[in-house]
This record gives C-alpha cells, sequence and structure tokens, in this order.
C-alpha cells in the first residue's frame, strides 16, 4: 500500500506491538496520524514492526521500553509534540493476575498512574484506554450498558476498574482532560493481510485462539465448558468483534475525544451475543470440515452471558461494528494459517 501522508500531532500508542495494538496502528496510520509506538515486548515480537511496514507502506517508528521507565516517558514527551495517548500496554490474562495479582498492579495500575503523571506534566490531556467488559463482572441483565455497576472478581478485573476510577478522579479534579475508557468485549480475527493477528503463549486461554489451533491440528479437540447455562444451547454466550472494527473504534474515539469532557466510558463491541457452539459452527464452515469438541465442565469464574449495548459508541463516535461472524472467522484463519505454517 502506497504511504498515505501523516499530519498533526503524534499519537504515541503504547503496547503498539501487541494484538490490538498493531491492528489499530494501522488503521491510525489509514486516518493519517503520525504514530509513536511504545512497547516492551513482553507479550509481542519485533517483527510485528516489519508486518506493519509493509501492511502501511511506511516505516512505524517504535522505542523498546517500558511505561515504568519514568525517565523514558519524560523523555518521549520532550522529544515529540504527543496529541494524545492511546494505552494498551499491560497484562491480560484472567488467570495469570490470580497468580500474580502484584505484576498486574505493578504493569496495570503503577503503569498507568505514572504515564498519567507524565501526561499531565507535559500538558497532555487526551487518553484512550484499554478498559474491558470484564468491570461489568456478572451483569444482572444483557445487553449492558455502560451504568451499569461495576464489579469484578479477579485482580486482572480490579486493575481496570482502578484505572478507571483514578482517570475519573484526575477527570473530575481538574479541568481539560478528555478521556475515552473504552470497555472492550472480545476482540477476534485478524488483518485480511494475514500478516498480523494475536499470538498467544503457551495454551490459549480463549476461546477462538484454541479453537483456531484446533483447526490447524495444533491441538486435539476443543473442550467447551459448560453447557448447562441459561442460554439457548446451554453453553456461555459473549459478544465477540473483529479486532478491525475494534481498531476502527481507537480511531473513532480519537476524533471525538475534543467532544468528550472529563473520562467517558463507551463499550465496543457488536450487541450481538454468540455461544461457543455457534463460534464451532462458524468457524467449522470456514475451515470447511466439522471442529472436534466436548462438552466439560463450567470453568471456575464463568459467567453464562455477556454481550454490549452499543449505542453510546454510536451516538459519541460515530461508530458501529461492520464485520460479522464470517468475516472474524475467516480473517483469524488465514491468519493462523500464515503463522502456523498451513496453505
Ligand atoms: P497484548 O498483550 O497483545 O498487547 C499488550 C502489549 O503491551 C504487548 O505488546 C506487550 O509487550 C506490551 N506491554 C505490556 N506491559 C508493558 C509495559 N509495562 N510497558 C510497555 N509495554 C508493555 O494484549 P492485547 O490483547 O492487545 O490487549 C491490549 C490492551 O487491551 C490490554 O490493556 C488489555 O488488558 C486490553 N484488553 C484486551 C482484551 C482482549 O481480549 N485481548 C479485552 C479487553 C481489554
Ligand atoms: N470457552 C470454552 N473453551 C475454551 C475457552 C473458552 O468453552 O477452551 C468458553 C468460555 O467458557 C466462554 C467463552 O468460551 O463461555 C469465551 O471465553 P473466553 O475465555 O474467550 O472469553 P471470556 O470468558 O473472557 O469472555
Amino acid at each position: 500500500m502506497p504511504a498515505p501522508k501523516t499530519s498533526g500531532p503524534t499519537i504515541l500508542v503504547t503496547g503498539g506491538a501487541g494484538f490490538i495494538g498493531s491492528h489499530t496502528v494501522v488503521e491510525l496510520v489509514a486516518a493519517g496520524h503520525p504514530v509513536l509506538i511504545l512497547d516492551n515486548f513482553s507479550n509481542a515480537k519485533p517483527e510485528v514492526l516489519d508486518r506493519l511496514a509493509r501492511i502501511t507502506g511506511q516505516a512505524i517508528p517504535c522505542i523498546t521500553g517500558d511505561v515504568r521507565d519514568r525517565a523514558l516517558l519524560e523523555r518521549v514527551f520532550a522529544d515529540h509534540t504527543i496529541g494524545a495517548v492511546i494505552h494498551f500496554a499491560g497484562l491480560k490474562a484472567v488467570g495469570e493476575s490470580t497468580e500474580v495479582p502484584l505484576s498486574y498492579y505493578q504493569n496495570n495500575v503503577a503503569g498507568s498512574l505514572q504515564l498519567l503523571e507524565v501526561m499531565q506534566a507535559a500538558g497532555c490531556r487526551n487518553l484512550v484506554f484499554s478498559s474491558s467488559a470484564t468491570v461489568y463482572g456478572d451483569p444482572h441483565a444483557v445487553p449492558i450498558r455502560e451504568d451499569f455497576p461495576l464489579g469484578t472478581t479477579n485482580a486482572y478485573g480490579r486493575t481496570k476498574i482502578m484505572v478507571e476510577d483514578i482517570c475519573r478522579d484526575l477527570a473530575a479534579s481538574e479541568r481539560g482532560w478528555h478521556i475515552a475508557l473504552l470497555r472492550y468485549f472480545n476482540p477476534v480475527g485478524a488483518h485480511p493481510s494475514g500478516l498480523i493477528g494475536e499470538e498467544p503463549q503457551g495454551v490459549p486461554n480463549n476461546l477462538m485462539p484454541y479453537l483456531l489451533q484446533v483447526a490447524a491440528g495444533q491441538r486435539e479437540c476443543l473442550s467447551v465448558f459448560g453447557s448447562d447455562y441459561p442460554t439457548p444451547d446451554g453453553t456461555g454466550v459473549r459478544d465477540y468483534i473483529h479486532v478491525m472494527d475494534l481498531a476502527r473504534g481507537h480511531t473513532a474515539a480519537l476524533a471525538a475525544l475534543p467532544g468528550l469532557d472529563g473520562a467517558v466510558p463507551v463499550n465496543l463491541g457488536t450487541g450481538q451475543g454468540y455461544s461457543v457452539l455457534d463460534m464451532v459452527k462458524a468457524l467449522s464452515a470456514v475451515v470447511g470440515r466439522p471442529l472436534p469438541y466436548t462438552l466439560t465442565a463450567r470453568r471456575p469464574g464463568d459467567i453464562a452471558c455477556c454481550y454490549s449495548d452499543p449505542s453510546r459508541a454510536e451516538a459519541m463516535l460515530g461508530w458501529k461494528a461492520r464485520f460479522g461472524l464470517e468475516t472474524m472467522c475467516r480473517d483469524g484463519w488465514a491468519w493462523q494459517r500464515s503463522n502456523s505454517g498451513l496453505s
């Protein structure tokens, strides 16, 4: 793709080499924003940068470093005109967060706190923060609206609520902050090129990466966690969203930031819930053969049903998800094939 012209202040993308961050960088470049990635590569490979250059037609500047390195952050703000920050950097595995909670509070809460301090000192008050639907815990109803009560059962979820609270307190204490707290539902799929996508380390915890590895012959069979939930087919229901839709949600949030006063939570989901068996069926259709699964016990801590009311995103950001389940599966499968060396 020919390199698009970029102009205006730089968008600092922390965690920009990761799954959602890398896809968002593609959208930011397409929207004409100069981008600077800051990533410590704790959960990303440097090859992502070459892939991003191939997709966008330009080298994406990247600083290898940690958001908790204060001197580094201060240098970044001193050396560049940063117009806004999109803050993806953090740890994200629910199970791991119960085993090493301090790492989660350190990376996610202390990292965000330091970023906000440095932003404040530099006079940059525009932030898009990666929050999560996990902040709703087990919702009392679906679809989930942003004004539902917050509550969660694990350390990861608590780090997201804490950072949201810090943002709300900060924005209430001082005028001029524009913060979008984007609550993602379940991101799946990949860039249609098959060059970038999600690359879990070890055994995937999440449904789609696991199912894609079953499809690629790397795992034998999907264990479906629970078939006695009060859902149409008894399996858990979630709001799966194509990562390119999610990425575009960030450029929409950036464009809308001047009109968002304070710290505003916004759901990014499709508003449509699919069960585990719906996902197995959809990916089987794309792969062209039935994928093996077995019904097993519920996974502790799981909830039955979770999907968004996405109307605020449309009203405030002018954003709506475009891609359906088939595209999510097709693009996820293309990435899985290329990443596993299958033809
Ligand atoms: P990811 O692990 O692929 O990306 C995170 C990136 O941040 C990685 O490249 C990692 O190397 C980097 N990083 C981690 N800690 C860092 C630090 N201290 N300093 C600098 N870089 C650091 O994860 P993702 O799926 O792209 O998620 C991005 C954000 O979205 C995270 O904050 C996550 O909690 C949130 N989120 C993800 C999901 C999901 O299902 N993927 C859902 C809701 C919210
Ligand atoms: N799930 C499953 N088998 C797996 C992984 C997940 O049946 O190997 C189910 C899980 O119980 C839930 C849905 O798939 O109902 C989505 O799980 P995921 O971990 O991807 O997302 P989350 O539960 O965090 O929303």
